[in-house]
């Protein structure tokens, strides 16, 4: 719950703000950028809802938080159902995102043959109950190690395979599924892992049907830039091995959405999205 004695003092004057223990995930600028903005170090309310929509979209953003730092004065009861956040077909944003995470978008994709959960939110009530509605999960698919959050209590409730790469798999020894080296796979029907080192030394994207790429941390949409980015202050492992491996991904990918775990998400033309990835990795070589 968020504290009105800590409210941040930069927030808009008006019901809704933002707590000084927001650890600047970002999460709620990329959710709902209309209404969060960032001041210094954390995320700050830049405009009070004035339509039942907008307040909705607060609640989301609130729901998403990581610190339960967004909160309204006077207080009134959170919406029940805001998360799963339909995104696009059988994609939906899971929101409660965990601090184990830093905050990160975790994905549920609904498949015939078995629903996927890209990345975990938290293990909470409130998310367990519409996921059992939507058949359970089949396969946690783990871009890398600092997402993992509780991806384990997910897969043993509905005894998921859980999938992640070799080199980050110390975050997830739990895993049923290693990914090893860095060649493309086929890990269910519709469903491939790309390996991309270079955020993390095992981080990886899942492309589903030629439509959704889920990237982890390793590319992302830029409201700023309202371009492709990659995240040079958050490379853990290597920069160079980041370039060449969103190199390798332009040549192995067409997609139409890149769908991240910080960062926002964006739809774009397959062929934009693609001249847009080949001009990031120019940069990146330009600036190495
Ligand atoms: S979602 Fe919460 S922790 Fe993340 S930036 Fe917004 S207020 Fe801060």
């Amino acid at each position: 719950m968020a504290r009105l004695a800590d409210r941040h003092p930069d927030n808009v004057d008006g019901a809704w703000f933002v707590d000084m223990r927001c650890i600047d995930c970002g999460t709620c600028r990329e959710l709902v950028p209309d209404l969060f903005g960032e001041t210094g170090m954390q995320s700050v309310v830049v405009a009070q809802p004035t339509d039942p929509a907008a307040e909705h979209r607060a609640w989301l953003a609130s729901a998403a938080c990581p610190t339960a730092s967004i909160g309204r004065s006077p207080r009134t009861p959170r919406p029940e159902h805001l998360f799963p956040l339909a995104v696009d077909g059988p994609v939906s944003d899971l929101g409660h995102c965990s601090e184990d995470s830093f905050g990160a978008t975790s994905y549920l994709v609904e498949r015939p043959d078995g629903n996927l959960m890209v990345d975990s939110p938290v293990f909470t009530r409130r998310l367990i109950g519409e996921v059992d509605d939507r058949g359970g999960i089949a396969h946690v698919l783990l871009t890398h190690r600092d997402d993992v959050a509780d991806a384990q209590q997910w897969a043993e409730r509905y005894g998921a395979r859980v999938w992640i790469h070799a080199d980050d798999r110390r975050a997830a020894p739990y895993a049923t599924d290693v990914i090893e080296g860095t060649a493309t796979a086929d890990i269910a029907p519709g469903v491939s892992v790309i390996p991309v080192p270079g955020h993390t030394r095992g981080s990886v994207v899942f492309l589903v049907d030629d439509r959704w790429l889920f990237t982890g941390d390793s590319l992302a949409w830029s409201y700023g830039h309202e371009d492709l980015v990659a995240f040079r202050g958050a490379c853990w492992y290597s920069w160079p091995e980041q370039t060449r491996s969103l190199d390798r991904l332009a040549d192995e990918a067409r997609f139409e959405w890149v769908l991240p775990g910080h960062g926002a998400r964006v739809h774009l033309d397959p062929d934009d999205a693609h001249a847009r990835l080949r001009a990031l990795v120019r940069r990146m070589q330009a600036a190495a």
